[in-house]
């Protein structure tokens, strides 16, 4: 490898395979070297269109692949990309938009109706779009479209392609009610794969799985983990994420050798049985990460599956991808036994610390501190932020997981929960303050709170909502739902509602979490009774 810049590593690959079929989508195909021709193309729009290095490119894109070409194309620019949620209500994309203040928007149809609505919340710079017609009704400004790409020169352009720079921002959810942007640079990935495409021996003609939204940190791996190694990358169509036996018909029709996603979807497909004994012939390994897998989604899988490789990864999107690994060795031999996180990826620092930064003995519980390779430069701007959560410790760079855990006598690192109200539900990193500022802006009530209560499976961590209403206002919990949608994403909305005349508080006179999640547990178990 000559370069750490992904963009490089992918033009590297061209090279060498420029016929093989390098991402899918449906009936969509790209070669590695149409690829190649239509980023180039796509980053000489970009730049005619006056973006600099180091400029932020927004893109509205689902989940095709356009949206890779659009990646590749923002990087040969050197420019840096902000994947962006669709499925987020327009409020939500403002912050992104607001903070990552981007010199361009590339977009597609699916699209419209959000753009449309950004522009009553805040300024929208130009948008490049895939399909010109279909915005015909946009009334921002749209400074071009795929469909001139052809006229362009589709060589590479120079420049000076620093791998210390940014590649991409991720929001992900904050909790003062406004996303942070992960800052993810070339190095950052290339020191992830440089452990991972060998480990798991991704190669030309691999047939890999894209299952994360383009937004999640997840994806990042499978995009250049496959393209920079010639893999054939099988991006999962989002609609399918509903019907079980169509996910498991997508692996075993397209082959796949390798399948990566968040347990959840593990569950899930372990919940509707999909799985048949020996299924996915072609399968060799199948990875996780992001939440912890449910033991008896992985006994599911494992019995079914005696000839693939499991592997557990863990790591928050500020160390990229992932930080440590574990390959069972062997089924669990009862859903009792808890799977460890494991033990560094190459390159990556796991330390378990406490709260004066020493470490604390083999066995006993600290927190989750990285450092190393992944770890990212800070938040996007906010320097307080970045201080707060990269800190100096034994003169090295380490990040503040917010992770509990212990390391085992056998050298294995074990997850053990969290210090604050971060959860995961459904596989999605959700700061229940970000739910909570958003129901506290709402008119008809007098105070809220939202706590997590574990449920395990497929759901993870369950979101429950208590309120007190204003007095004479009657608001139902679907009313409140309904308001809140305009404010966080679908998977932010509390499953649980309870209203109170009063929120129970402490001795201190806050808000008494501990005894909310009894009141929900109470409620969830009574309701499971019934
Ligand atoms: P994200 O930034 O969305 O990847 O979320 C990072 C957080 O997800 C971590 O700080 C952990 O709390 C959790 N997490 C990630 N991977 C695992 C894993 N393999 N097991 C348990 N928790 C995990």
């Amino acid at each position: 490898m000559t370069s750490n810049c992904l963009h490089i590593r992918v033009a590297e690959q061209v090279a060498r395979t420029p016929d093989a079929t390098a991402v899918s989508m449906g009936d969509a195909h790209l070669t590695y070297a149409q690829l190649e021709a239509q980023a180039n193309q796509l980053a000489r729009a970009i730049r005619e269109l006056g973006c600099q290095a180091g400029d932020r490119i927004c893109l509205f894109l689902p989940k095709r692949v356009e949206a890779i070409v659009a990646m590749l194309a923002t990087l040969k620019a050197e420019c840096v990309y902000v994947p962006v949620d669709l499925d987020s209500p327009a409020t939500r994309v403002a912050h992104v938009v607001q903070r990552a203040r981007p010199m361009l928007i590339i977009a597609q149809a699916r699209a419209l109706r959000l753009l449309s609505d950004l522009r009553a919340i805040t300024d929208l710079p130009p948008v490049f779009v895939t399909d010109r017609a279909e915005f015909d009704a946009f009334e921002g400004e749209v400074a071009g479209d795929f469909g001139s790409l052809a006229s362009l020169e589709d060589t590479p352009l120079s420049g000076a392609h620093d791998s210390t720079r940014p590649a991409h921002l991720l929001f992900t959810s904050g909790s003062t009610g406004v996303p942070k942007g992960v800052v993810i640079a070339h190095d950052n990935v290339a020191g992830f794969l440089d452990w991972a495409c060998d480990y798991f021996a991704i190669d030309e003609g691999t047939r890999t799985s894209g299952h994360p939204p383009l937004h999640f940190d997840l994806s990042t791996f499978d995009i250049y983990g496959a393209l920079t190694r010639g893999a054939h990358l099988h991006l999962v169509p989002p609609e399918m994420n509903l019907l079980a036996p169509k996910l498991a018909d997508f692996i075993r029709q397209n082959e796949l050798d390798q399948w990566f996603s968040v347990p959840s979807t593990l569950t899930f497909l372990a919940n509707f049985d999909v799985v048949e004994q020996g299924d996915f012939p072609t399968l060799k390994r199948l990875l996780w990460c992001g939440e912890v897998i449910p033991t008896a989604t992985l006994m599911y899988w494992m019995e079914r599956l005696p000839h693939v490789a499991f592997t557990n990864l863990y790591g928050p999107t500020e160390a990229t991808i992932a930080s440590s690994y574990y390959t069972m060795p062997a089924p669990p031999a009862s859903n009792l036994e808890t799977i460890p996180i494991g033990k560094p990826c190459a390159g990556e620092d796991l330390f378990v610390l406490d709260e004066a930064l020493s470490e604390v003995p083999d066995g006993e519980t600290g927190e989750l501190f990285i450092g190393g390779k992944g770890l990212s430069p800070g938040y996007w701007e906010d320097e307080q932020k970045t201080a707060q959560a990269f800190v100096q410790a034994n003169g090295k760079r380490i990040y503040r997981t917010g992770d509990l855990g212990h390391r085992a006598s056998d050298g294995l690192f074990h997850y053990l929960g969290r210090t604050d109200s971060q959860i995961k539900n459904r596989g999605y990193r959700i700061e229940l303050g970000e739910i909570e500022v958003a129901l506290g802006s709402l008119d008809d009530l007098m105070e809220a709170a939202v706590v997590g209560v574990e449920v395990g499976g497929f759901e993870g961590t369950a979101i429950c909502a208590a309120y007190v209403a204003e007095a004479d206002r009657g608001v139902s919990p679907q009313t409140l739902r309904k308001t809140l949608s305009n404010l966080v994403p679908r998977y932010m909305l509390p499953g649980q509602w309870v209203e109170l005349d009063a929120l129970p508080k402490n001795a201190n006179g806050k808000i008494d979490r501990p005894a909310l999640r009894r009141v929900f547990e109470q409620r969830m178990a009574a309701e499971g009774n019934e």
